[in-house]
């Protein structure tokens, strides 16, 4: 048997204590799940109207196709919804997910990604082609660091322009998207929060998400989904939570129901991550590393700088009539 770290067990031994967790969802290639009853007429849990008054005809991703998800969707999101979200929240967690996504490899609707040199002119670019990543700069605009002795390439990639709160709603509506149908009495003014495009406006003082990173190579197509529900009887932590891990990352994320949390008002939180299922690599590349994301600001956040790191065996640099370090 693999000892565990004494944290790990720790937190383990915190979640089972406080909450209740529901069977994960593990989506992967190929699998179709579609949550709620097909029945008609269909209730939109989001803005609380019925057919015929909205109507769903179209797809309603319970998370986006961005992290690569093709096979999980609702019966319980209405057309109106589905654009607002689409064209609005979804959008911020996107350019704010972009980079993570990327150097994972998580294909979306238009495959991994690409990122480039903001602004006009050529410049460096991460892609991922023919099964591996093509790392490109110009003589006159270095961007990667090659360290041959680390076997290292270091690099900062930018993020496009997000509202920070915008994001936090884009993924609180996939946390509310998963909640069964008996939970939603209790997350009223969390559904009109997220549907509020003000984002401008006060919701609640204090929303950890936790940000755990697992170094070395992840599955790409493996997406993992989990609530967590406050036991009956405990009132001194969050009513509720969620986990989604895909590539090398997991995300926890607050889910908070002003009812059900006034227990915990004003009390200062002392919360531990839930503890990641280990990861393959960890030997080799280190223990994942866990960060409290503040995700809770209001202006859009321009030119954001995301370092990142790839490890490699051994590198080969394209002739510049090519203009590509391969690596
Ligand atoms: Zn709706």
């Amino acid at each position: 048997m693999t000892e565990l770290p004494a944290a790990t067990v720790a937190a383990a031994d915190f979640y089972d204590k406080h909450y209740a967790g529901a069977d994960p969802i593990f989506l992967q290639p190929g699998m179709k799940l579609m949550l709620g009853s097909p029945e008609r007429p269909r209730h939109c849990r989001f803005c609380g109207k019925d057919e015929p008054e909205v109507t769903f005809r179209d797809e309603a991703h319970a998370l986006p196709a961005a992290f690569g998800n093709t096979g999980l969707f609702s019966n319980y999101e209405c057309d109106a919804c589905n654009h607002l979200f689409g064209e609005g929240i979804e959008n911020h967690l996107g350019n704010w997910s972009k980079p993570m996504r990327t150097l994972s490899r998580i294909k979306g609707r238009n495959g991994v990604p690409t990122i480039k040199k903001p602004g006009p002119g050529q410049g460096w670019r991460l892609e991922h082609a023919d099964g591996g990543f093509q790392l490109k700069e110009y003589e006159d605009d270095p961007f990667f660091e090659i360290d041959e002795e680390a076997k290292q390439v270091r690099f900062e990639l930018h993020r496009d322009t997000y509202v920070p709160v915008a994001a936090l709603k884009g993924l609180v509506k996939i946390g509310l998207t998963l909640i069964p149908d008996i939970e939603t009495q209790h997350f009223r003014e969390t559904f009109d929060w997220i549907r509020d495009t003000d984002h401008t406006r006060n919701f609640v003082a204090e929303f950890p998400v936790f940000r755990t990173f697992i170094r070395g190579p992840m599955r790409n197509d493996l997406i993992v989904l989990m609530l967590m529900r406050r036991r009956a009887g405990v009132d001194t932590v969050p009513y509720a939570f969620f986990t989604f891990a895909y590539g090398n990352e997991v995300l926890q994320v607050f889910l908070p129901s002003l009812s059900q949390d006034k227990c915990i008002d004003g009390v200062p939180l002392t919360l531990t991550p839930f503890p990641t299922p280990g990861a393959p690599y960890q030997a080799q590349h280190g223990h994942p590393s866990v960060k409290v994301e503040n995700l809770t600001g209001r202006e859009p956040v321009k030119g954001e700088k995301v370092p990142a790191v790839f490890g490699f065996e051994s590198v080969a640099h394209r002739p510049p009539s090519q203009a590509e370090d391969g690596t």
